[in-house]
């Protein structure tokens, strides 16, 4: 027992301090682009997925892969920046350095979910990576149960339904069924590429994506989207973060 504690007390605090001063991604990470008009149709011609336009880059259908700014520079670079979710599909659309950052909810679902917030998480055909960046958050390095905020077994336990991948038809009914089981009233949030505009497979006729009758509170872009980005978007959700 002993051994234990001397090994705990060596260790010492593991959790990062969030937010911090100056945090960033990781070099090998790409976050908020700056989009300018110059080679702007070169940079589109590049993209596999459609994300972008003469309107800018959307941030919902980019899996941030790098390919525009390669391909045309002075159009799209990437910055370091994580904050990068949005309370509207509109509001991932970046065009210069703008973008609409996530708003909180309303005052009364703040003063029920800004201290106390249950997620029920849905692989709705995901492949695992944002899962993977999901479960991160609840290891001793990122401790996001310190800001009130945890992934519950079961959706009657839950004020919240968080969303990863494309929403396969195979998924539908157990992503309904999931909604229909949360008490109201109850947040749905969008995470990752495929969950916010179906990614890679945006239009397959096996995709039909989160169905329009489930009204979505947060959208996270991303693929997958960094564990900061993630709980920033959160942060922000319940009001914790300005
Ligand atoms: S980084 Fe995004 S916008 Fe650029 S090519 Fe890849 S998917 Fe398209």
């Amino acid at each position: 027992m002993i051994r234990v504690l001397l090994a705990r007390l060596k260790q010492g605090y593991r959790t990062m301090a969030f937010p911090a001063e100056g945090l960033k991604l990781p070099h090998r990470a790409l976050g908020l682009p700056k989009v300018r008009p110059a080679g702007l149709e070169r940079a589109a011609a590049a993209c596999p997925y459609g994300a972008i336009s003469s309107a800018g880059l959307d941030m919902g259908r980019c899996v941030f892969c790098g390919a525009c700014a390669k391909a045309a520079p002075a159009a799209v670079e990437f910055t370091r920046e994580y904050r990068l979710c949005a309370s509207s599909r509109e509001g991932l659309m970046v065009s210069g350095t703008q973008h609409r950052r996530a708003e909180a909810l309303g005052k009364e679902l703040r003063s029920l979910f800004g201290r106390s917030l249950r997620l029920r998480q849905v692989s709705a055909g995901g492949c695992g990576a944002c899962e993977a960046d999901c479960n991160v958050l609840g290891t001793p390095a990122w401790d996001m149960g310190r800001f009130g905020v945890q992934f519950v077994a079961s959706p009657r336990h839950a004020d919240g339904m968080l969303v990863t991948g494309p929403v396969t038809k195979n998924m539908e009914l157990a992503l309904r069924k999931t909604y229909a089981a949360m008490p109201s009233p109850k947040v749905v949030i969008a995470c990752g590429a495929c969950a916010v505009s179906g990614g890679p497979y945006a239009g397959h006729e096996e995709c039909p994506g989160l169905p329009p009758d489930i009204p979505v509170d947060l959208y996270i872009p991303g693929c997958p989207p960094h564990p900061l980005t993630i709980l920033d978007g959160l942060l922000r959700l319940i009001g914790r973060l300005e």
